[in-house]
């Protein structure tokens, strides 16, 4: 089989969640109950002689309802995909996401936001799963080997090339790979810092609390973070808990969830300034960038961090263009995958703005290390000031998992995009009919029938007294 013969055979796709919400792990003041599911997608890809080629994988996280709504959405897609030549692909994926977020009808749906954009995420991340796995590259060397004409060839302008042209874009990125040689060995021997969101959630008890923020700090991290927005009194304890396990010199960051209105956030913030948080992120509706900006000019010094939420990169723009947050936190799964973020992370480095990634969920770690990594490599240059949230939840089910040494991520080195989960997780959280579901489902149907078997003897007893 001849390399430029391969085309995309298939799109797979698939429905698969874990059930999280039982241990309380990842509750915020928003989400209570979260089953950290991805919505994943598989290119295929061979040749004329059917050989099987590699494949490129990509997800998006959802938080359990509505992921099969999301996998629907991914599989509208598969027609612009199926029968496209790999190699062209692999060189240019950013015409794949220029046909996918331009489909003149699928378009309707958004535009670029919410799950019609989340899925063209999956689905040109796992392109660049595949351009990566194909150079023998783990993703973020490959983007910081490109040169800046390629890199810039990659990014959509429309609806920024007021703020951010492409020759600013070449620009930033020439200055960028200045010394870039000496910060790959840097990354390479020391990773990229990390801060922890593992003792903050907001189910836990205080003991908990208590235990995993010591942990945290005898694991090396300097930053760890706390969920609010519930309740004050409880938030006030909260914080107090933690400042005191953790001492003066390590970062906490708070984290409402978009929990607030603008008032609320910047009172509630005041109240718990006393214990010195580092950040207060999505303090209100992604969407509100002018309220963002209130609250980070009436909270100050406390810096005002967003992003998780934000669609696209013209809203990036917009918090950037009114000075309305101090950290930008990009996504690998929300936006519309890398050639998306290559955007958010020039407009960032523009701005003079700090990415410190939103990672956890399922995968996001997993992801977002490659793009902070090629940021400091070969566009912001430097880790100062940065830090890619982690969270040790289900790293297990990836071929490529984070490692974590010292609070800092070590830089991977397996070709790809870290995105390819095992296939015994695939089979067995497959919703609903993998194998874990598939017995939840059944003990839940027994357990019906013998509360009503339970209820009904019950009444026929009472009948009989
Ligand atoms: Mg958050």
């Amino acid at each position: 089989m001849s390399s430029s013969a391969a085309r995309v055979t298939a799109v797979d796709t698939y429905d698969i969640r874990f059930p999280t919400s039982r241990e309380l792990d990842g509750s915020d003041a928003m989400n209570p109950d979260p089953d950290y599911s991805a919505a994943y997608v598989v290119l295929r890809t061979g040749g004329d002689d059917t050989a099987d080629g590699p494949e490129g994988h990509g997800f998006t996280f959802t938080i359990g309802r509505g992921n099969d709504v999301q996998v629907a959405a991914i599989e509208a897609l598969r027609p612009h995909v199926v029968g496209r030549s790999v190699d062209e692909l692999c060189a240019d994926p950013g015409s794949l996401a220029r046909d996918l977020t331009g489909d003149s009808q699928l378009r309707w749906l958004g535009p670029e936001k919410g799950v019609m954009h989340m899925a063209i995420g999956a689905v040109v991340n796992a392109v660049w799963d595949l351009a990566a796995k194909r150079a023998h590259k783990p993703l973020w060397q490959l983007l910081a080997d490109a040169t800046p004409e390629w890199l810039v060839a990659q990014v959509d302008f429309r609806y920024i090339a007021d703020v951010l042209t492409p020759e600013d874009a070449i620009g930033l990125l020439r200055r960028g790979r200045e010394g870039s040689a000496e910060r790959t060995a840097l990354l390479k021997e020391r990773g990229f810092p990390g801060y922890t969101t593992s003792p903050g959630w907001l189910g836990y008890s205080d003991e908990k609390l208590t235990r995993l923020a010591r942990q945290a700090v005898a694991d090396g991290f300097t930053q760890i973070k706390l969920k609010v927005g519930a309740d004050l009194a409880d938030d006030v304890r909260r914080c107090r808990v933690a400042r005191a396990v953790v001492g003066p010199d390590i970062r906490i960051a708070i984290d409402a969830n978009q929990r607030w209105n603008v008032d609320d956030a910047i009172e509630w913030t005041r109240a718990l300034a006393e214990f010195d948080p580092y950040w207060i992120e999505e303090p209100t509706s992604p969407d509100d960038i002018l309220g963002h900006a209130a609250v980070r000019k009436a909270v100050a010094p406390v810096k005002v961090a967003t992003g998780e939420h934000v669609q696209n990169r013209i809203v990036f723009k917009q918090l950037l263009q009114a000075g309305a947050i101090d950290v930008l936190q990009i996504d690998a799964a929300r936006v519309g995958g890398v050639n998306e973020n290559l955007a958010i992370l020039l407009l960032a480095a523009k701005f003079g703005v700090p990415v410190c990634p939103h990672a956890g969920g399922v995968g996001l770690c997993e992801l977002v290390q490659h793009l902070s990594m090629f940021d400091y490599v070969a566009l912001a240059g430097t880790t100062e000031n940065r830090v890619i949230e982690y969270v040790d939840h289900l790293h297990d089910h990836f071929l490529d998992p984070v490692v974590i040494g010292e609070g800092r991520y070590m830089a991977p080195t397996l070709p790809g995009f870290s995105a390819t989960m095992r296939p015994e997780s695939i089979a067995e959280f497959t919703f609903p009919g993998g194998t874990f579901w598939a017995a939840d489902l059944e003990r839940q149907r027994t357990e019906q029938q013998e509360q009503q078997t339970q209820k009904l003897q019950k009444q026929q007893k009472e009948q009989a007294a």
